[in-house]
């Protein structure tokens, strides 16, 4: 089946439009496809829809990114948002983890380029995993290239450079562009079910907890960086 079919029928199973879509778990194998170009893939007001749909199943879920492959669709395109972020300096959690409000982007044949060598270790999930958590550790600052789709339906290119929390998002969203789930790059045995999540805030107690060794570590309490 083509994209546009395919997009087609993902649209189609909705009860009715504004309802949203159904999210696919691990083992669906459009999960680890490799997504086809979406530039010029679709007619723009199919990709405007589903866009439109994407945004409401992310917000429903609730989560801060959703990529096509998470709705069964193979195809280079995801977007992002987050407005569970507080502004600088609210929440010490966040200003660890450099968590800033994230505007609403979509995006097309993003491609992400990590800059300098500093990594950041935090817990990360995906609605395609429901229910889990691991330790994944990230480059603290990329370079992101991508088409941005506009709300209009116009298209834009873009060349910018993210830090911190949505640098994780980023890569946490390109990676399932090309079939892999944040988990598959985590910290080996740093698997937990979310409901046990209060227990594992800091990560030093984490490390003992867990029983992790290499380079994580290597934080010192309250730290989740290495390098620079
Ligand atoms: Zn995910």
């Amino acid at each position: 089946m083509d994209i546009t079919e395919l997009t087609r029928k993902i649209l189609d199973r909705r009860a009715k439009v504004g309802d949203p879509l159904r999210i696919v778990q691990a083992g669906h194998p459009a999960l680890r496809r490799r997504a086809v170009r979406a530039t010029d893939r679709l007619e723009s007001g199919l990709l405007l829809e589903l866009a439109e749909a994407m945004v409401v199943t992310m917000r429903a879920a609730p989560g801060v990114g959703l990529a096509a492959p998470q709705v069964g669709l193979p195809l280079s395109f995801y977007v992002v948002e987050d407005r569970f972020a507080s502004e600088q300096g609210e929440d010490e959690d966040d200003d660890l983890l450099e968590r800033r409000p994230l505007p609403l982007r979509a995006l097309l044949d993003p491609v992400l380029e990590p800059l300098g060598s500093e990594r950041v270790y935090a817990f990360e999930g995906c609605l395609s995993v429901d229910g889990w958590q691991s330790i994944v550790p990230r480059s603290r600052t990329v370079r992101l290239r991508a088409t941005e789709l506009l709300g209009d339906g116009s298209i834009q290119e873009i060349d910018e450079e993210h830090v911190g929390w949505t640098a994780r998002i980023l890569q946490h969203e390109t990676d399932h562009l090309a079939g892999t789930l944040c988990h598959d790059v985590s910290v080996p045995r740093s698997f937990v079910d979310a409901g046990y999540m209060s227990h594992y805030a800091d990560l030093g107690e984490a490390v003992r907890r867990l029983g992790l060794t290499g380079e994580i570590t290597e934080l010192a309490p309250g730290e989740v960086r290495i390098g620079g």
